[in-house]
């Protein structure tokens, strides 16, 4: 996931990249043709020169339209785009005859993109040959004397240095942002986990139950909220122990949490009462599940430190066919919680049902 975002994030950085690329080809393409036509001096050469390097910029135009620029970018090493667009920079700007100087600007702006969409070491190595490009065309151009090109070669060199440097600071920071970020989240997460979560059985905590309440209840009908308590509980303390309850208590919780579905929410409500919400579920299939609940905790072996032990639960499960508000929940834990100490009353070990009123 996180491999799948970053790798996103790597592409659309590239397709910045690219249109600043494409927008470079396309002021030199211009500045070479708004010269020749201002000077009347398009050489039949020229036009050939501009028509491959037209084909050559469609062709990238294609491959960005159709996502497949990373394919260009990979070629020879992910040299191949670099080399073909400083030879095609390099001829036009020969054809700036005396106005060649202004090609600088471009051949510093070219080497910035290149190096802030790559690391340093390709960062430098395509400023080094955007510069042999510069050299030569500086040369081949004749236009200026040969010390002043070299000095020009000199300053692109220190600018590609200048800005691979730049560059990897940037990365740097950037990742280190990102490593902060990430951790702030994964803290977040893990805060309200534990904020929610009962730590003995992994199941909602009183709190968490209250929230999803109000949300679920606001929204779903019918509902239904079945409370279910350990019977004779205490003697289970006493007789065996407390680590012995510990252990009763998560293996019940474990088996409320396989009757239920994910939209369900099972909730530690106390000590060892447990609360059950049923979104969108009526009447009988309520009923149902309480009682198939305690019927598999009843039959369930438990035993811990070789000790053997019979649990039973007594449950209240109150329905209601209607969304209900903040008062009308209270109401429903409350009947839920009669419910349940009538079944208390009358013998435990059973389920009692109704409907919300
Ligand atoms: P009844 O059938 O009426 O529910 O009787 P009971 O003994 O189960 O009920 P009571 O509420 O009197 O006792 C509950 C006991 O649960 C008291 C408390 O010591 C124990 N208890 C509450 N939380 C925990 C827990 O996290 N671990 C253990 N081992 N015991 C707990
Ligand atoms: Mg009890
Ligand atoms: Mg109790």
């Amino acid at each position: 996931m996180k491999k799948q975002e970053s790798s996103m994030e790597n592409t659309q950085k590239d397709h910045i990249f690219t249109e600043i690329y494409m927008g470079i080809h396309t002021v030199m393409v211009l500045m070479v043709l708004v010269y020749h036509v201002y000077s009347q001096t398009m050489a039949g050469m020229m036009t050939v020169m501009l028509v491959i390097y037209g084909i050559y910029i469609g062709f990238e135009l294609y491959l960005f339209a159709t996502r497949q620029i990373l394919k260009l970018e990979s070629m020879l090493g992910g040299y191949f785009q670099s080399i073909m667009d400083i030879l095609f920079i390099s001829i036009c700007s020969i054809y700036l005859e005396n106005y060649f100087f202004i090609t600088l600007p471009i051949f510093c702006l070219f080497i910035l993109t290149a190096s802030l969409a790559n690391h340093r070491t390709k960062s430098i190595i395509h400023g080094l040959l955007t510069t042999l490009g510069y050299l030569a065309v500086g040369i081949l151009n004749g236009y200026f004397p040969l010390g002043v090109v070299l000095f020009q070669g000199v300053l692109l060199i220190g600018f590609s240095f200048f800005v691979g440097e730049l560059n990897q600071l940037i990365s740097d920071v950037y990742k280190r942002n990102h490593y902060a970020m990430e951790e702030i989240e994964y803290k977040n997460q893990l805060l309200e986990y534990r904020a929610t979560t009962d730590f003995l059985t992994d199941l909602s905590n009183h709190q968490a139950f209250y929230q999803s309440l109000e949300v679920i209840a606001e929204k779903h009908a019918p509902i239904t909220l079945i409370l279910l308590d350990i019977d004779d509980f205490k003697a289970v303390n006493d007789v065996y122990g407390h680590l012995s309850g510990d252990y009763v208590i998560r293996e019940v919780s474990q088996i409320i949490k396989k009757q239920l579905r994910t939209s369900d929410i099972g909730a530690r409500y106390g000590g060892e009462e447990f609360a059950v919400l049923l979104p969108g579920t009526g009447e009988p299939f309520g009923q149902r599940i309480a009682e198939r609940i305690c019927t598999v905790v009843a039959e369930y072996p438990f035993e811990f430190d070789n000790q053997k032990m019979r649990i039973t639960l007594s449950a209240g499960v109150c329905h209601s066919t209607v969304a209900l508000n903040r008062g009308e929940q209270t109401m429903l834990v409350d009947q839920a919680d009669e419910l349940l100490y009538y079944s208390k009353r009358n013998g435990k070990n059973r389920v009692t049902s109704a409907q919300f009123k």
